[in-house]
């Protein structure tokens, strides 16, 4: 008689109770693992490059957790609630008290998308030959803060830099590299710090209470203002939660109200956190940053009481920050991502260590040791993913780096990443089961995969366009 194998629920599996996701599902939108064969035409038509497929060909998307959250059937219904006036719209005074009332700043101003409020922070605050000190850049962030002249430098511990270092706050601040900037520039020319919660660039690392407590009180001995990039403030509350003295017994609300306190200021991609398909704010205590900003508001986004938003986005973002906050939602957010990743770490599979609130990065270079990084080893594993399962994640590593603008070689990272991004409230644990074999077949046929050769390589942003072959 064959043995009885007594099935195990997910968390027992891993020695603790199992949690649920805290929804269940009204609608569904069917989705298909594609053919073999299309799998295999589908990634050459896109040249190996994940972000060249068409959606309708991929059967679990991880590309990102940009604008692809999916809403609640209470922001559905705040959108039927749109007052579409062009002057004050009463959808923005909901948004406006919804940050007043979460993040605690005073002033708000409206945008169409993160990168819209970055804009107008970066103009309104920077004089040209100014520093701005960041835990990190990001891609956009960074930009406009160049854009408006400000000179950008990473104070960011080194930890941060290292995939395998556990350090559980990997995007705290140096307060050396702070202090030594200070002492070298002078703090009038500093425009401010540019800190981010939780680290998109690190692997979704976050930052401690005790480190931004520090880093106020440094601040203020120069008169050094702090802006946020509250991107994925949710998540690093749930961080400081679960990994700081004194914090186990406050809820989210509560951590996120006092971590913002320390801070002068805040801008959102509200496509992250804020559980809408898109949207952005910029919130501000000073009434003359304020001033500055709504004023450019009108010139590059809207009026005001809108910034490139509908009344009805307004609303279901108003709604969706109400949600945001709850502490069951984000632990089931974070611990999806965490599933994932305990799931990967049994099965040895190298990932980037601690794992982080929005995704899962594997280590190409461990995976593939192989592959000489010019043969583009995690666009290789991208690929390689898609074509096992119709998966789609995105490449971080040596084609995402570009080249030097003064040699014109590759930039040649520290860190060659497949990137697997969760969106919230999209995928169930089953959808994490099936990409956690998935990788798991991939790596088991990991001393047959070959690299590729890219034929086709754009100026600017190549990793969005570049097409590759496989090496003979
Ligand atoms: C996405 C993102 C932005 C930019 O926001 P958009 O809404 O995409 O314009 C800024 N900072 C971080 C950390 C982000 O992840």
């Amino acid at each position: 008689m064959a043995e009885k194998v007594i099935p195990k629920t997910m968390g027992q599996q891993f020695g603790r109770r199992s949690w649920a996701e805290p929804w269940k599902i009204k609608m569904v939108e069917p989705i298909n693992l594609p053919k073999p064969e299309r799998l295999q035409a589908a990634i050459q038509e896109a040249g190996y490059n994940t972000f060249l497929l068409k959606s309708e060909d991929v059967y679990i998307d991880l590309l990102t957790d940009s604008g692809t959250s999916a809403m609640s059937d209470r922001q559905w219904a705040g959108l039927m609630l749109g007052d579409e006036a062009y002057a004050g719209s009463v959808n923005f005074y909901h948004l406006e008290e919804a940050v007043q009332t979460y993040y605690g700043y005073q002033y708000v101003v409206p945008t169409h998308q993160g990168r819209g409020a970055e804009h107008l922070l970066s103009k309104a605050a920077i004089q040209p030959g100014q520093f701005v000190l960041g835990n990190m850049y990001f891609t956009t962030t960074r930009l406009h803060q160049e854009l408006a002249g400000g000179v950008f430098a990473d104070v960011i511990i080194d930890a941060a830099h290292d995939p395998e270092n556990e350090h559980p706050f990997k995007g705290n601040v140096d307060l050396d590299k702070v202090q030594a900037v200070i002492d070298r520039a002078g703090a009038a020319n500093i425009a401010y710090i540019s800190l981010a919660g939780t680290v998109n660039m690190a692997g979704g690392q976050p930052v401690s209470m005790a480190n931004v407590k520090a880093l106020r009180e440094l601040c203020d001995r120069y008169g050094i203002k702090i802006y946020l990039d509250a991107t994925r403030m949710a998540e690093n509350s749930l961080f400081i939660q679960e990994r700081e003295a004194g914090y186990a017994g406050k809820s989210i609300a509560e951590i996120l109200k006092e971590f913002c306190s320390y801070t002068d200021g805040a801008w959102m991609s509200a496509k992250k956190d804020n559980l809408v398909n898109i949207g952005g704010w910029l919130a501000v205590n000073d009434a003359e940053v304020f001033d500055l900003a709504r004023n450019l508001v009108v010139v590059y986004e809207g009026l005001h009481t809108y910034g490139g938003m509908a009344g009805r986005d307004m609303e279901a973002l108003a709604i969706g920050i109400t949600e945001m906050v709850q502490d069951d939602h984000i632990r089931a957010r974070v611990g999806q991502v965490r599933y994932l990743g305990d799931l990967l770490t049994y099965w040895d599979i190298p990932i980037v260590k601690p794992v982080g609130g929005h995704a899962i990065f594997l280590d190409a270079k461990r995976i593939y040791p192989h592959l000489p990084q010019n043969q583009f080893p995690a666009q290789a594993l991208a690929a390689s993913l898609y074509l096992d399962s119709g998966i789609r994640s995105m490449e971080r590593g040596i084609v995402s780096a570009g080249r030097d603008p003064e040699t014109g070689d590759h930039r040649y990272p520290e860190l060659e990443l497949v990137r697997l991004t969760i969106p919230r409230r999209v995928y169930t644990q089953a959808h994490m089961d099936v990409v956690a074999e998935a990788v798991k077949a991939v790596y088991d046929a990991r001393a047959s995969a070959v690299g590729l050769k890219m034929v086709y390589e754009p100026k600017y942003l190549r990793f969005f366009q570049a097409r590759f072959e496989p090496m003979p």
